[in-house]
C-alpha cells in the first residue's frame, strides 16, 4: 500500500487515521503540536489559514480549549521553540496567527454540546485559568460541576495578565454553560475537605504555585519529596480517594497555559472516575495513536539548502506586536513546512477508501496496484 500526501495540504489532524478501518494508518505528531501543552495542533490550523480556509482554522482552535482569547493572551509560545522551520531560519509565527484567528472569529454559540446528565456532582477547587477549564469539561462531560474559589471572582492569576473586558467575557461561558460558581469560598477555611468529599463524587483541586495543603494533608493526602501534593502524573490523582489535582500547584507546571493543559487532562480522568471507569485505559488507546516525529539533522541541511535556493516559501517575521491582517496571515501561514503525515503502521489495506474519502483537505491519496483496480 502507498500513501500519497500532498504536503502543501496535509493537516496532521488524524482523519485519516480514525477512519480506516484496518487501524492500519498513525498520524505523526508535529513537533509544535508536541510542545503545546493544551494539545493546539499548530499544523492544522497553520495549513488552513495558507489553504484561505481561515474560519476552519479558527473552529479548530475552538473545538481545543474553552476559553481560546484567554489561551492566546497568555500562551508563551513553546511551539515556536521547537518549529523545525527554526532551525532554517525563522520559525512560524504561530502565536501572530493564533491571536489573529480568536480574534477575527467569534466562537460558535453552539460549540458546546452537554452530554447526557449523569446526575453525580463533581467539585472543582479554584477558579483561575486551570479550574474554568476543568469545570467547563467536566460539564460538557454530563456532571453537575461546582466550582469553589477563595476570591469574589473567578480568573485567578490572569486576572492581573489580561485586560478585564476580555476575561469578563471568557468567564461568561461558565454561567451560560451551568456551571454553579460559590466565591468567596476558601479551602481549608470557609470549606473543608471533609465536607467536599461527603457532597461530591470527585473533587479536583486546582489551585496556584503557593497552595498551601495542609487540609489534604489532614485528610489522608499523601506529599511528595518537596512538601506538594503527591500526584500520579498520569491520572493526575492523588492517593486520596476521589481526589485529584491539576494546575500550578504541581511541580513543574509554571504557567498559565501548562495550568490549563493539566486541567483538560485532569478532567479527562475525573470524568472517568466519576462513570466508575478505569483510570487506566486511555493512556495505552493515547500513546498507540501518536508516533513522535524527529526531524533529523540531514532533514534540516536540506530544506537550509532548500531555503538559500529560493525553493521555499520564504519566511515571515509578524510585527513586534504581534498582530496580523488578513492578507498578512496567509503570508504568515505559508512557510510552514507540514512536518508531520499519515504513515501506513501496518502495511494491509484492504483499498476500502474512506482514509482518501474523509480527508479533510484531499490531501491523501491512496496508490492502488493495477490488479486490485
Ligand atoms: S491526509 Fe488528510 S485526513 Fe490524513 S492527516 Fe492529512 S489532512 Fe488529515
Ligand atoms: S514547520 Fe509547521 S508543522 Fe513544522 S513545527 Fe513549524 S509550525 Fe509545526
Amino acid at each position: 500500500m502507498t500513501l500519497l500526501i500532498k504536503n502543501d495540504k496535509c493537516l496532521a489532524c488524524g482523519e485519516c487515521a480514525e477512519r480506516c478501518i484496518l487501524d492500519n494508518i498513525r498520524v505523526q505528531t508535529p513537533p509544535c503540536r508536541a510542545a503545546c501543552p493544551v494539545d493546539l495542533n499548530p499544523q492544522q490550523f497553520v495549513t488552513l489559514v495558507a489553504l484561505g480556509r481561515s474560519h476552519q482554522a479558527a473552529e479548530a482552535i475552538h473545538d481545543s480549549v474553552p476559553f481560546p482569547r484567554l489561551l492566546a493572551d497568555l500562551c508563551p509560545a513553546p511551539c515556536q521553540k521547537s518549529c523545525t522551520r527554526r532551525r532554517v531560519d525563522q520559525a512560524v509565527a504561530i502565536h501572530a496567527l493564533e491571536l489573529y484567528l480568536v480574534e477575527s472569529f467569534e466562537p460558535a454559540a453552539d460549540r458546546f454540546v452537554l452530554a447526557s446528565d449523569t446526575g453525580e456532582q463533581v467539585a472543582v477547587v479554584g477558579a483561575g485559568p486551570a479550574g474554568m477549564t476543568a469545570a467547563v469539561r467536566l460539564r460538557q462531560a454530563g456532571h453537575k460541576v461546582v466550582l469553589f474559589e477563595a476570591q469574589d471572582q473567578a480568573g485567578g492569576g490572569a486576572r492581573d495578565q489580561v485586560s478585564p473586558e476580555m476575561l469578563a467575557a471568557e468567564i461568561g461561558l461558565l454561567a451560560d454553560l451551568g456551571v454553579e460558581q460559590r466565591l468567596g469560598k476558601q479551602i481549608g477555611a470557609s470549606v473543608d475537605l471533609a465536607m467536599l468529599r461527603r457532597d461530591f463524587l470527585a473533587i479536583l483541586l486546582a489551585l496556584g504555585p503557593e497552595a498551601q495543603v495542609d487540609f489534604a494533608v489532614r485528610e489522608g493526602a499523601e506529599l511528595d519529596a518537596e512538601g506538594r501534593l503527591k500526584v500520579d502524573t498520569k491520572t493526575m490523582s492523588t492517593s486520596l480517594e476521589g481526589l485529584f489535582a491539576a494546575g500550578q500547584m504541581l511541580d513543574g507546571v509554571d504557567n498559565q497555559v501548562a495550568a490549563m493543559g493539566s486541567a483538560q487532562k485532569a478532567a479527562r480522568y475525573v470524568d472517568r472516575y466519576a462513570r466508575g471507569q478505569s483510570l487506566e485505559l486511555p493512556r495505552v488507546l493515547e500513546s498507540e495513536k501518536i508516533l513522535p516525529v524527529r526531524v533529523d539533522a540531514q532533514r534540516v541541511n536540506e530544506l537550509r539548502w532548500q531555503a538559500a535556493k529560493g525553493l521555499l516559501a520564504a519566511s515571515y517575521v509578524p510585527p513586534a506586536d504581534g498582530s496580523l491582517e488578513e492578507g498578512d496571515a496567509s503570508l504568515a501561514a505559508v512557510p510552514c513546512l507540514r512536518c508531520a503525515q499519515p504513515v501506513d503502521y501496518y502495511d494491509e489495506c484492504w483499498y476500502c477508501l474512506p482514509c482518501e474519502v474523509e480527508c479533510p483537505t484531499s490531501a491523501l491519496i491512496l496508490e492502488i496496484p493495477f490488479l486490485v483496480k
